[in-house]
């Protein structure tokens, strides 16, 4: 299954990803992005997370 993943030491906590898709990221009470648990990610939301994300530390991975 495919499945974002962030890589967290390029991550700025901008936000972007989670106002794009809300239901995959989540900025998380410690300052970190938290990737939702879920059966199937919605690939055209996750892929303009990629794009719009200024650090480009989104990418998918497969499980
Ligand atoms: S858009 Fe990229 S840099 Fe911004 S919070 Fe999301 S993963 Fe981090």
């Amino acid at each position: 299954m495919k499945k974002p993943l962030v890589e967290l030491s390029d991550c700025i906590a901008c936000g972007v990803c989670a106002e794009v898709s809300p239901d995959v990221f989540r900025l998380g009470d410690a300052g970190y992005i938290e990737i939702a648990e879920l059966e199937r990610y919605p690939e055209d939301e996750v892929n303009e997370a990629i794009k719009y994300c200024p650090t480009d530390c989104i990418s998918w991975t497969v499980e």
